[in-house]
């Protein structure tokens, strides 16, 4: 499943393309994702112009210029990929590149840009991720953001917010860290990296991190700290395979980095001189990876 760094590389992947371009169609080749696409959705996007591709948590949203926004999420397998140039007219023959799972190709925005023609177009095997329609100053209110915590990259998170929210709460501190109601678009893996660079065990109490009034502890500030850095290492990494990526077939896909404690069981910890062995536990029915030595 794409966690937020993914969902943030391939924004900015599409942005280039999408921001200023006119939706000349939208073609949604069935009527559901996970769940159906909203009624008038294809006849309200064509013809709008794409004012701005955003994110909210690991939601992206396209912002169209009669105010409404299109919210997409990626589900598990979901992915967009960009073609450009025009498409064979001829029925039957076609002239660009067919991929080969074409087949799972559900929603094609056919755009016209200041740099000529192209579709963005979204590809999804199993069919986990969706997309939905509201209007712009409703969005607060739309089912899927409502709620959301503040966004992990943005000034809203900051120590003294998060000892506010954990003051007092005897929840492990990694699920802390997952309800989105806290923080908006951290995942499981990032929470690992994040507590191991930290040197927090994911298994203490979420109130450890908090005075009883709710101030930060020093631990607190590193943590905050780290999470900040996970991500924008794992957006820059990003960054890089995507380039690659579009040099050779236009996919936005996911892209494999090294972590240095996710999905490290057994292995020696990273950890300058610590010397521990990374261990797997299950919390709230999710793996979680930490070095029991340095991590307390
Ligand atoms: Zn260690």
């Amino acid at each position: 499943m794409p966690e937020l760094p993914e969902v943030e590389t391939v924004r900015r992947g599409l942005a280039p393309t999408m921001e200023g371009a006119r939706i000349a169609r939208l073609e949604l080749r069935r009527k559901d994702l996970r769940f159906p696409f909203p009624e008038g959705m294809e006849a309200r996007a064509t013809g709008r112009t794409i004012v701005s591709l955003g994110r909210r948590a690991k939601y992206l949203l396209i912002d169209l210029d009669d105010g409404a926004t299109i919210i997409a999420h990626l589900g598990m397998s979901g992915s967009f990929r960009i073609e450009t140039g025009p498409v064979a007219e001829t029925p039957g023959e076609f002239h660009h590149p067919r991929s080969k799972d074409e087949k799972h190709d559900h929603a094609i925005f056919h755009l016209e840009g200041p740099a000529g023609v192209s579709r963005v177009i979204y590809n999804d095997p199993r069919r986990f991720g969706f997309m939905d329609m509201a209007e712009r100053t409703a969005l607060d209110i739309n089912p899927f953001l409502h709620g959301l915590g503040p966004e992990l990259t943005g000034n809203a998170l900051s120590a003294a917010y998060l000892a506010e929210r954990f003051k007092g709460k005897a929840q492990p501190l990694k699920s802390a860290l997952l309800d989105q109601k806290n923080i908006a678009g951290l995942g499981n893996i990032y929470v690992c990296e994040a507590l191991w660079r930290s040197h927090l065990k994911p298994t203490r109490a979420a109130a450890t991190l908090a005075t009883k009034t709710g101030k930060p502890t020093k631990q607190m500030d590193l943590l905050v700290t780290s999470i900040r850095e996970v991500i924008a290492d794992a957006i820059l990494a990003g960054g890089s395979s995507l380039r690659d990526h579009i040099q050779t077939d236009g996919s936005l896909g996911y892209f494999q980095h090294s972590f240095s404690v996710y999905d490290r069981e057994g292995q020696p910890c990273r950890t300058p001189d610590c010397g521990g062995t990374i261990a797997r536990i299950v919390q709230a029915g999710r793996s979680t990876f930490y070095c029991p030595t340095c991590q307390k």
